[in-house]
């Protein structure tokens, strides 16, 4: 085991979980919308969406975005337009959907899909276009106003917000009075982790409704399947662990944040960010999930990585490959990868947790200086 893992997830202790599970030892309600699931709800639409539109518990984001997108896909459309540098969650939901997904570039500094190239394609697919899926990479607090105006005038979007719990941006929340699907996972691995789970929001409240029949079977009130439906609730436990979580999450923001800064301020003295390594250009209050940086050019980010685990530290590439280069999503279209490939070529994914120090950042960035 390195001394220094990716990351350290750290749900919640026993005892605060404790009076939750009696709860449900008592309502022996165990899922299918259970009172921990509606309190769930309820509280995280009130305090981090100020009470507008509405949310759905899922079993996983994955289900989320498959289950967003099966419900506003348009009729006649083949396409859904998303990155390549995202995880393959979201061109996979596009093909359980009967879908294909056609990867558009990212920009050079925020990492997140170009609408210049999403509006050249709407003017030549047209009606192909099913559905659009921007990514919001890494957390950052991506503009929604383009997106919310083209889902308004009939082209669905589904927003994956896998890392954007608790992010809060130039408008408050992430995604909040988006018109759209916004979709935000609560794996483990992610900020704000409940084990598998994961949340649908949008301020569309019969598009959230149309959704929990979807995830349930497709049922309508009188149990008859109505809809093309699955099942995608999420059980009690794991919303026990949600509810258990919400106390404790600005804190655990905070602290994600304060190693972000370390990690800044290190690369800094340490005179990296002049020496060709390069930070996303990131917007909002973020709950980093880890800390991704580029290399310079000419280095190459698995001899990077390969350097640190010489010395304990564990690192990643997420995502390198981007999806265009899985076995799987080679063959659908996409446009140039330009910045793409230069970013999954040189992305290098650090440790980020909350128990870490200033020293081990320290260490970590010093490591980075002679690779
Ligand atoms: C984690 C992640 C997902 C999948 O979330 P799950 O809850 O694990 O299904 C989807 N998209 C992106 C970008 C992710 O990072």
């Amino acid at each position: 085991m390195m001394n220094i893992p990716f990351l350290r997830p750290h749900l919640v202790n026993q005892e605060d979980l404790s009076p939750y599970l009696r709860e449900i030892d008592a309502s022996r309600q165990y899922s299918n919308f259970g009172p921990l699931n509606a309190r769930l709800e309820k509280v995280i639409l009130g305090d981090y969406f100020d009470g507008v539109g509405a949310v759905t518990t899922v079993n996983n984001a994955t289900t989320g975005l498959i289950l967003a997108l099966s419900r506003c896909k348009r009729p006649h459309g083949k396409y859904v337009l998303m990155p390549s540098f995202t995880f393959s969650a979201t061109p996979l939901s596009a093909l359980w959907c009967g879908l294909e997904p056609y990867f558009v570039d990212v920009n050079k500094d925020d990492w997140c899909m170009d609408t210049v190239m999403v509006e050249e394609l709407l003017s030549t697919l047209g009606d192909q276009v099913a559905a659009i899926m921007p990514y919001a990479t890494f957390g950052t607090d991506m503009a929604l106003t383009y997106y919310a105006s083209l889902h308004d005038s009939g082209i669905p979007i589904i927003v994956d917000a896998a890392a954007s719990f608790g992010v809060n941006g130039q408008y408050g929340h992430f995604g909040k009075g988006f018109p759209g699907a916004v979709v935000f996972s609560f794996h483990a691995t992610k900020s704000f982790g409940v084990g598998e789970g994961g949340l649908i929001y949008s301020r569309d409240e019969g598009f959230i409704s149309d959704i929990r029949h979807t995830e349930n079977f497709g049922f309508t009130e009188g149990r008859e399947t109505a809809l093309k439906g699955l099942n995608g609730k999420m059980s009690e436990y794991p919303a026990a662990i949600g509810l258990a979580t919400l106390p404790a999450y600005p804190h655990k923001i905070s602290e994600r944040q304060k190693v972000h800064q370390w990690y800044v301020d290190a690369l800094t003295d340490k005179r990296l960010l002049s020496e060709g390594w390069e930070l996303q250009a990131a917007k909002g209050r973020v709950p980093y999930q880890f800390m991704p940086v580029l290399c310079p050019p000419e280095k190459n980010n698995h001899e990077i990585i390969e350097t640190l685990n010489q010395d304990q530290i564990e690192a990643r590439t997420y995502f390198s490959p981007p999806c265009h280069q899985h076995p799987l999503f080679s063959n659908h279209k996409r446009t140039t990868m330009h910045h793409t490939d230069h970013i999954s070529r040189r992305i290098v994914s650090l440790p980020l947790w909350e128990e870490m120090t200033e020293p081990l950042v320290e260490r970590i960035v010093k490591r980075m200086t002679f690779s």
